[in-house]
């Protein structure tokens, strides 16, 4: 087991629902030296790739793509969860249907931060049925900047976000893939990674 799985083991809670609450170190109370094993982690999977801009989503995301920027020395750009009131012609926008709140937002990013010239890590927390994903990508394209990679912390590899992502052809690198969790039992089961 690699570091994230360790501490996914030990203080991870698995819900009802298909939820893994990590919010003792991940996406509420955050641990930044995991973080930053995280970023190092992320250094070495991406090592050899151009990457001069980090995208991620508000708000889980901002944190761990902080972190990882470090060791990329590139800007963070995170998507904002916006009110249609507040659009104009300088954003680009996406919808993502929230995979916890079960609502759809609509996601911005000003066009004075993402332009063809850069090249994009897209870094999240999860990874569910993609959705947050797909809008990421959708925004980077609009851009037509491209993506490089995506680095996800956790990505539940029994929903079908990440074959989604793998089959259109992207480096999805995620730390810690879960193939099951059992909410009664609490076990949860990783995929093996080389
Ligand atoms: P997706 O768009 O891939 O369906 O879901 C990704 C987003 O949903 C993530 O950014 C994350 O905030 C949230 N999410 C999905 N599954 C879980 C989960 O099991 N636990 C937590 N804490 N968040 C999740």
């Amino acid at each position: 087991m690699n570091f994230l799985e360790e501490r996914i083991k030990k203080d991870g809670i698995v819900k009802e629902g298909n939820i893994l609450k990590v919010d003792s170190f991940l996406n509420h109370q955050m641990d930044i030296e995991l973080f930053n094993e995280m970023g190092k982690e992320f250094q070495r999977r991406f090592e050899g790739k151009e990457i001069n801009k980090i995208l991620t989503i508000e708000a889980s995301g901002i944190g761990i793509a902080c972190i990882a920027a470090q060791y990329f020395h590139a800007p963070v750009v995170f998507a904002k969860k916006a009110k249609s009131i507040n659009l104009d012609g300088d954003m680009y926008v996406a919808e993502v249907v929230s995979f916890t709140h079960k609502n759809v937002n609509q996601v911005i990013v000003s066009k004075k931060f993402l332009n063809k010239e850069d090249k994009v890590l897209i870094i999240d927390d999860f990874l569910a049925n993609g959705c947050a994903l797909q809008g990421l990508i959708q925004i980077v394209q609009e851009a037509g900047a491209s993506v490089e990679g995506i680095g996800i912390a956790v990505e539940k590899g029994f929903q079908p976000g990440g074959h989604m992502i793998r089959n259109l052809g992207y480096q999805l690198e995620s730390l810690a893939i879960i193939d099951g969790m059992d909410a009664e039992t609490g076990t949860i089961n990783f995929r093996k990674q080389g």
